[in-house]
């Protein structure tokens, strides 16, 4: 394939599973001798690595995920990328690994984008989800920090069904994060560990866990691997406030903001379980949903705690309904983008 070439994908944007297809370039950069390399581009293959290389055994694996978007007046926008870059940058430091140049993530991911633009259809349901990584590449079977990396970028279509609200189970067994460790780094082996309670939740006919603190097993730290939210009485968004076992989602903090313009009063603090059990109890609107780049908002239906299920509000006056669609028009540039989070693509 010419790399310069572009051509309209051969492929049904209709009907496809998320993360199985990718487009047909992908980036590369490699890290030896203390230096990132420039950044090339390629047609997506396999890569051959040693046995020996370090990411197979250590953990050190670092990604992010982010989205370009066709907007009303056809520009590609690729939402939050400059938090995005600055948040790999913390995720790589907690896991000793070397920082990306600011180039080399945005003008990378811009180059690419722009070779596979055809890729990102107009369509209001339709996004290309962008996976940036780093992984440990030096040959070495002794625990140490690796001296080699790879920096690599894979595209891949994305479309927003319609998400059935969740059945979530409050997990009072696991862990997923505890105040010292890791949590707060996109890692790979955080999510390695929470598959087998994941599993066990799904056979239980859970959709998807709630994380407690690791400590007291009493406070809510998220929702499977986005963060989550509440909404009081219709008025206040309530959150749990960030911590190193916590991961500060972009989306979190995009619908925090959009939240205080539309006049609902904010509140990051610890959230413990009770609290919102009693509240739904009570008889009191409690609104719950998980928030994150993939599915921007995920509505949970029942929270399940220690054997009882508590029913929450998902009327369609619902105010998470109204961010998630303040959110849509900000990125589609119906509606003015006050904190500069639209990076365009020809900009
Ligand atoms: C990526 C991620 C989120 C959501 O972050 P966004 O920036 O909104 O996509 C939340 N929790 C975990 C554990 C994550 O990995």
């Amino acid at each position: 394939m010419n790399e310069t070439e572009t051509r309209k994908p051969d492929f049904d944007f209709e009907n496809f599973t998320f993360g199985v297809q990718s487009t047909d370039r992908m980036l590369l950069a490699a890290y030896q001798q203390g230096e990132w390399s420039e950044h090339r581009i390629a047609p997506v293959q396999s890569i051959s690595l040693s046995p020996l290389a370090m990411c197979f055994h250590y953990g050190q694996t670092v990604f992010e995920g982010l989205k370009a978007f066709r907007m009303t007046n056809g520009n590609i926008n690729i939402f939050r990328m400059e938090s995005h870059w600055k948040r790999m940058n913390r995720s790589l430091e907690r896991m000793a690994m070397p920082p990306l140049p600011r180039h080399l993530f945005m003008d990378g991911i811009l180059e690419l984008l722009k070779m596979e633009s055809d890729w990102v259809i107009d369509d209001p349901d339709y996004s290309l989800y962008i996976r940036p990584f780093v992984i440990a590449t030096e040959k070495k079977l002794g625990v140490d920090a690796s001296q080699e990396y790879l920096f690599m970028v894979v595209l891949s279509p994305m479309r927003a069904y319609y998400n059935k609200p969740l059945k979530v189970k409050v997990e009072t067994n696991y862990i997923r994060s505890a105040r010292g460790g890791a949590g707060a780094a996109k890692n790979g082996g955080n999510y390695g560990a929470t598959l087998l309670p994941q599993i066990n939740a799904k056979k239980e006919g859970f959709d998807q866990i709630i994380w407690l603190d690791a400590k007291e097993k009493k406070y809510i730290e998220e929702s499977g691997t986005m963060n989550i939210l509440f909404i009081l009485d219709g008025k206040t968004l309530v959150t749990p406030a960030l911590s190193d076992s916590i991961l500060d989602g972009i989306t979190r903090d995009s619908l925090l903001k959009l939240a205080s313009e539309e006049g609902f009063t904010v509140e990051e603090r610890a959230v413990a379980i009770e609290e919102i059990t009693e509240r739904i109890e009570k008889g009191e609107r409690v609104e719950a949903f998980g928030a994150g780049t993939a599915a921007v908002i995920s509505p949970i239906e029942t929270i399940s705690y220690q054997g009882k299920s508590y029913a929450t509000y998902l009327e369609a006056d619902a105010g998470m309904y109204r961010l998630k669609d303040k959110l849509a028009a900000v990125r589609k540039g119906k509606k003015p983008d006050t904190y500069g989070w639209n990076q365009l693509l020809d900009a």
